[in-house]
């Protein structure tokens, strides 16, 4: 079992937009009220808060570098996840997110591994004893880059990803996070 289970945000904890899309505003999180939850996914949460393992999200927020929301936005939508996974008795021990614009050239957008590796310096756990948990290529790659073991789940995608993903080295790929989840805590 691993002692730090990373997640991506959209895709795998809530619906978000489809990754194979062009960029499209109407799809991004703006507002608490467009934050759905996927069927299961905050149960598997707390589930993996029962097992003993921290559970952080690494998420991309691009809208907040194209002046399409605020930190204090942000904020609000994490709060609205976070009372969410309350009512199942679960939580998030962190979030780190990276603000900026692709054109930016940050270290932290993935698929560079800058999040990753902020995670796993504040947890202190090591790349061995972590996952991270994408519905995207580029999650696999920021995983990778990282160290820490990539685990694909499908919530929402085509088969080519999965493909994708095969071909990079990805041996772990689930139908949605409370199957990942489930496996994680046999
Ligand atoms: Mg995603
Ligand atoms: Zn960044």
């Amino acid at each position: 079992m691993y002692r730090l289970v990373l997640l991506d945000r959209d895709g795998v904890i809530n619906r978000g937009r489809p990754a194979r899309r062009p960029a499209h505003p109407d799809g991004y999180v703006l507002a608490p009220d467009a934050w759905l939850p996927i069927p299961r996914s905050l149960e598997a949460i707390a589930a993996l808060n029962a097992s003993g393992c921290s559970v952080a999200v690494c998420t991309n927020q691009s809208p907040i570098g194209r002046g399409m929301m605020s930190e204090g936005d942000l904020t609000a939508i994490h709060d609205h996840m976070r009372a969410a996974l309350r009512a199942v008795h679960g939580h998030i021990d962190g979030i780190f997110f990276c603000p900026h614009r692709p054109d930016e050239g940050c270290g932290c957008r993935k698929p560079k591994p800058g999040l990753l590796q902020a995670a796993m310096r504040d947890f202190g756990v090591p790349a061995g004893a972590t996952c991270f948990v994408g519905d995207m290529l580029s999650d696999m790659e920021a995983a990778i880059a990282a160290g820490c073991e990539p685990v694909l789940v499908l919530t929402g995608h085509d088969d080519a990803t999965e493909l994708e993903a095969r071909a990079l080295g990805v041996r772990h790929i689930y139908a949605d996070l409370a199957a990942a989840a489930e496996v994680f805590l046999a």
